[in-house]
């Protein structure tokens, strides 16, 4: 809710005003929106009727939002989350680098992975353990033996680590071995799964349907924050449109739309959203440019070889050239 003061408002009746609101519990942000001074009203209580501002000589008038995300919206939260994944913090002021292989081929392969990603600026390493492929005749993932070799890669480089999760019963499971959970495409509206992983406190990497508003979205994030885990990030990962000279479009205007919206973190992963390696770069530098909290790229020591998704995977030649200059756009956007 808003408060538009009057702008001949004084200084010590707005702060009287303030003061009464913080009483009632409301949390309270003053600001300026074009020429008006307005107070951003959060948290408001339901036994709080806050139309008694209207008393405030000081008061303008109030609007209030008819917003549908209760606790992804800016609205409840008016500041911008941060996700602590122990000491690495994910929506502040550095970017985050996720990167790894599509899938979890082998343990010297995800070692030599995680080994030179984290010389070169990652701090999270991803790959797949179950892998949701549109063939059933492609390759699964390796199941537990991948979570054990990722997890062991991670702790012996320093990387925190991220598996996608496709059922409800093995969460509890995979949560012993990952850092972060990650819900794909494919199970954006599985709402029986949003609701399990809503359950964990294991921060949750949400990716947009392929075919997904953003209404859809962000209703899927109510579903894992109305279970009680604040740790939600948003990741844009290209959708379905009619071109197919990408296997995805990637909808860059989502990543500065989301932050107007809402307060959760957003990446994007740049992989995905094109399905062609040489063109990773670009979209991720793209993605970074436009407030992207971080990118999650698919990197292999032999793209040619990679199990799963090979065309969209870059070599760690590509990769290292990539990070740094994701880290000098970053200093530029800040
Ligand atoms: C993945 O990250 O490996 C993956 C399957 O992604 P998406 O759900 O975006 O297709
Ligand atoms: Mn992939």
């Amino acid at each position: 809710m808003l408060i538009i003061l009057k702008r001949e408002a004084k200084q010590n009746s707005i702060k009287f005003l303030l003061e009464k609101l913080n009483e009632k519990g409301v949390v309270t942000k003053l600001a300026n929106l074009a020429n008006d001074k307005v107070i951003h009203c959060s948290k408001i209580k339901p036994d709080v009727d806050i139309s008694f501002v209207k008393r405030y000589d000081c008061v303008l008038s109030i609007q209030s939002f008819k917003s549908p995300y209760r606790l992804s919206g800016r609205e409840y939260k008016p500041e911008s989350t941060i996700i602590n994944i122990d000491e690495v913090k994910l929506g502040n002021d550095e970017l985050t680098i996720i990167a790894g292989p599509c899938s979890v081929e082998s343990k010297a392969q995800i070692k030599e992975i995680a080994h030179f990603i984290s010389e070169n600026g990652a701090k999270i390493l991803r790959g797949g353990v179950v892998k949701p492929r549109t063939s059933p005749y492609s390759f699964q993932g390796l199941g537990v033996k991948g979570l054990e070799y990722i997890k062991e890669a991670g702790e012996e480089y320093g990387l925190k680590i991220v598996c996608e999760t496709l059922e409800p019963s093995e969460i509890q499971f995979m949560s012993d071995y990952v850092d972060l959970l990650q819900i794909g495409t494919r199970n954006m509206y599985n709402y029986p799964l949003l609701k399990s992983v809503g359950q964990t406190k294991k921060p949750v990497i949400l990716k947009r349907g392929v075919s997904a508003t953003v209404h859809e979205w962000l209703m899927s994030a109510e579903y894992i924050l109305t279970e009680g885990n604040p740790n939600v990030i948003l990741c844009e990962r290209g959708i379905r449109t009619f071109n197919t000279y990408t296997r995805n479009t990637l909808d860059i205007s989502v990543v500065p739309y989301i932050k107007t919206v809402s307060h959760l973190p957003v990446i994007v992963d740049p992989s995905h959203s094109s399905g062609i390696y040489n063109i990773v770069p670009s979209l991720a530098m793209a993605s970074v440019s436009a407030g992207a909290d971080g990118v999650m790229i698919e990197v292999h020591s032999n793209p040619e070889d990679s199990f799963s998704d090979s065309e969209q995977t870059i070599t760690f030649e590509e990769f290292s050239k990539l990070s740094k200059k994701l880290f000098n756009i970053r200093k530029v956007v800040n």
